[in-house]
């Protein structure tokens, strides 16, 4: 008996980063990928790069009507089994001077975004039997970290989701797991470091080692660290409802 084809995943965010990372890796282990996310030239660039198996398709997860637009689209590329909520932001502050609107910022795009776009899947996935969702949380969605209050809040709500939906889809063949990486040595994390230079005067290396600290290994995660955690979520159904800590220091 052969094995089902590797189902086609969506990639929010697979344009840069992280979501590049898990974009190359699902390539690579046979999975058709539809990249998404709002900068249409770099996401067209990263899917050429990734090869034939790799689309593009703008979407602001922000936008219900480009969500609906974009999941259209990628549906006819073939029926999606896989989905990888990785679209985030990330900005800082001390709590009394967190805005409203860098609050409500974190909310559409690191809880609302992955609620929709897992709602244009699901129902689809449910009558296949078959569906894997991961999240991409952080390590911020199970501790606190200082000066980053609507991202810990964000990324807490979106653990909360992860298991809620997890808990709803029990014994449906559909599989919600968050995976929580903690500091990732992206462009997001060279723009926290060029705030805490540009707020402490520290040096970059300085900054970059304190952020280092703050994770389990000591280390700043790989891109490829958390690709692979995603690639074993999607590979292997038996977990439903778990928070996948990726500390760093694992090698891809
Ligand atoms: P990047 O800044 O490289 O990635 C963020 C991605 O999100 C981009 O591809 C961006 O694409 C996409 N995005 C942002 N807003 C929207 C939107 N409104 N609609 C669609 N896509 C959007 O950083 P990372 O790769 O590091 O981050 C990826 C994920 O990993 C995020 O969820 C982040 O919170 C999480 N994470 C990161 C950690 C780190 O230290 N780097 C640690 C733990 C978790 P575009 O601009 O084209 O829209």
């Amino acid at each position: 008996m052969t094995s089902p084809a590797p189902a086609h995943a969506v990639v929010t965010g697979g344009g840069t980063g992280i979501g590049l990372a898990i974009a190359r890796l699902l390539v690579a282990a046979g999975h058709p990928v539809t990249l998404m996310g709002r900068d249409r030239g770099r996401l067209d660039a990263a899917a050429a790069a990734l090869g034939a198996d790799a689309r593009a398709v703008a979407c602001d997860v922000t936008d219900e009507a480009s969500i609906v637009d974009a999941f259209a689209t990628a549906r006819t590329y073939g029926p999606i089994g896989v989905l990888v909520n990785d679209a985030g932001i990330a900005e800082s502050a001390p709590l009394s001077r967190t805005t409203l609107a860098s609050w409500q910022r974190h909310f559409d795009v690191n809880v609302t975004g992955a609620f929709l776009c897992q709602q244009q899947v699901l129902p689809a996935m449910k009558a296949a039997g078959f569906g894997r969702i991961v999240n991409i949380a952080s390590l911020a969605g199970l501790q606190g970290f200082a000066y980053v209050a609507a991202y810990v809040a964000s990324k807490h709500a979106l653990v909360g989701l992860t298991r809620a939906a997890a808990a709803e889809l029990a014994g449906t063949g559909v599989t919600v797991n968050a995976v929580c990486p903690g500091y990732t040595d992206t462009a997001m994390v060279s723009r926290a470091v060029a705030r805490i230079t540009d707020t402490t005067g520290r040096s970059a290396e300085e900054a970059r080692a304190t952020l280092a600290a703050a994770n389990p290994s000591g280390v700043l995660v790989t891109p490829e660290e958390v690709a692979e955690a995603v690639r074993r979520l999607v590979a292997d159904g038996s977990q439903t409802g778990q928070a996948v800590v990726v500390g760093g220091g694992d090698g891809p």
